[in-house]
């Protein structure tokens, strides 16, 4: 439930609500203030509470009902964009998130040469699978514990804050002192005791949607962090199965528009492992920021064709370098900038 309040409400008065909320009903309040109203968020069974109790009192305008599961990321709990800080950089704001880099860290080579080419064309933070979840367990399962220390290096030597996923509850110590922003991937987005965890600290969660889940199902598991108190989330949009097997996935751009809409949570688009095609980043790039998003996380190789990872689908340096510099008209014709 959320009560709406007129904006010039005294100090005084608006205790008062919350004072009376408290005595109706056990729920946790959230405040936010906007520009031309504020609200107080509820939280927890409102069974008890007599609306017009509420209704009645000064400076309330009205109570609405939320029909949504979620709470903590309903755009109606928050109305502002939600903006995540990573070590200075912005992501939900007016400048794009653009994250880059290979599949998986493979060699300290690799990755610092990797971080340099994607920085100098205007990256602002680099990805890098450590730990990687393949389908086969016969496929290369990342350099692990070795991999996190190789992306500290290229962290060190070139300055971009790192984005690397987590598999396991185990390591989330770990991921909390070495990692700035911590992945959790599509076959984990359900994965709700790792959810829980990453709920309890409070480093940025870049939260993957399922290759089967639905956007409520999304939002439901970034409410599964936000819960536990930790509401540092960006969502991203990696595409989803459907019966179309051209591509790796179906890159669901509608879900971007509709995620703005129902939610204040920051959302980017990954197309590389959408398409699962090198050669379709960038046209999907180029719609993914058109639609909205907030930014992109992208698979930039070296050497695609050698990877030991995704070769297929990560375009190099010099190509990266170019849909930079083609973005540019696009992120300003929505009012973005790159
Ligand atoms: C990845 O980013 O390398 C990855 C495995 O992504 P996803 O979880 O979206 O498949
Ligand atoms: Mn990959």
């Amino acid at each position: 439930m959320v009560v709406v309040l007129d904006n010039n409400l005294a100090k005084k008065e608006l205790e008062n609500i919350k004072i009376k909320i408290e005595k109706l009903c056990n729920v946790e309040i959230t405040e936010c203030k906007g520009e031309n109203y504020s609200i107080l968020g509820l939280i927890g069974d409102t069974s008890t509470l007599d609306e017009k109790e509420i209704n009645c009192m000064p400076g309330v305008e009205k109570v609405v009902h939320v029909q949504q599961p979620y709470k903590k990321a309903n755009r109606m709990f928050n109305p502002k964009d939600t903006i995540i800080d990573v070590l200075g950089n912005k992501i939900g704001g007016k400048k794009l998130a653009i994250i880059a880099g290979p599949c998986s860290v493979e060699s300290e080579e690799q990755i610092v040469k990797i971080a340099k080419d994607v920085k100098a064309s205007g990256a602002s933070f680099l990805r890098g699978g450590a730990y990687k979840p393949r389908t086969s367990p016969y496929s290369f399962q990342g350099l692990k514990s070795e991999g996190l220390e190789l992306l500290k290096i290229a962290r060190k030597e070139i300055g971009l804050p790192i984005v690397t996923e987590i598999m396991s509850s185990k390591l989330v110590e770990k991921f909390q002192e070495d990692v700035d922003i911590i992945q959790v991937g599509a076959r984990n987005m359900q994965n709700f005791d790792l959810l829980k965890e990453l709920g309890r600290i409070k480093k940025p969660i870049l939260l993957k949607r399922g290759l089967s889940a639905t956007i409520e199902e999304l939002l439901m598991s970034a409410e599964y962090i936000m819960a536990e108190g930790n509401e540092n989330i960006i969502l991203c949009e990696r595409g989803i199965r459907t019966f179309e097997n051209y591509t790796r996935n179906t890159l669901d751009l509608s879900a971007i528009p509709a995620i703005k809409k129902l939610s204040h949570l920051p959302v980017i688009v990954d197309p590389s492992h959408a398409a699962g095609l090198w050669w379709m980043v960038e046209p999907l790039t180029k719609a993914a920021i058109a639609v909205g998003a907030d930014g992109i996380i992208v698979e930039v190789h070296n050497d695609p064709e050698n990877a030991k990872c995704d070769g297929g689908q990560s375009i190099k340096p010099k190509r990266f370098e170019k849909l930079m510099k083609d973005l540019k008209p696009i992120a300003m014709a929505v009012g973005r900038e790159i």
